[in-house]
């Protein structure tokens, strides 16, 4: 969509495409290990990685996307949260002009479902009022399910948030 390098002169439309006409920053919040990296890694890079890796950091990904139906483009800022423990005191710099939220849960694991309810205090406690909130269930590629679509579903719909179950493994909804 965009050239990194441009060859010779460049020409005015080269130009004018250079700068995103929006810069979104989206965020995942969700606990450990529920798919936040393997979410942001499937959808920026079309990659998956079976192995945990811990991340002690706050990660951040860009992706670049035409809005459907015009000549623009935006550049989304994906926000990865980190490990519990070192978030409350970032968390204003993380919740911090983000425009949409994804809330992750991990379908085979009860304890990451109600863990929302922390979460979407966060969320509600720190995100500007008008953020776009979305909730994930994610590994649904995996047999031993504990939450079933309904109950997902039915937790969104209370909170008028969207809804959707996915795997960053097998690629379903991401
Ligand atoms: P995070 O801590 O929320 O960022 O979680 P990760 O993305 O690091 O994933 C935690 C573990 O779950 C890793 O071992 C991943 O390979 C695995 N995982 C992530 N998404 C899926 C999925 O959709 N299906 C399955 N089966 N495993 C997944």
């Amino acid at each position: 969509m965009i050239k990194s390098k441009m060859e010779g002169r460049p020409q005015a439309n080269e130009l004018n495409n250079e700068v995103p006409d929006y810069t979104w920053k989206i965020i995942l919040v969700g606990n450990k290990k529920v798919g936040k990296t393997s979410i942001t890694n499937r959808f920026c890079k079309d990659t998956f990685v079976e192995e945990y890796v811990s991340s002690q950091e706050v990660q951040l990904n860009r992706k670049n996307l035409t809005i459907e139906g015009t000549d623009k483009w935006t550049q989304l800022h994906i926000w990865d949260t980190l490990g519990q423990e070192k978030f409350k005191s970032l968390a204003p710099i993380f919740f911090r002009k983000s425009v949409g939220a994804f809330l992750v849960y991990d379908v085979t694991c009860k304890e990451s479902f109600a863990a929302l309810k922390g979460w979407k205090e966060q969320l509600e406690n720190n995100a500007d009022g008008k953020i776009i909130t979305m909730l994930i269930g994610n590994k649904v590629d995996l047999a031993n399910k504990e939450i079933p679509s309904e109950v997902g579903a039915e937790f969104a719909r209370e909170n008028g948030w969207g809804f959707l179950e996915v795997s960053a493994k097998t690629n379903i909804g991401i």
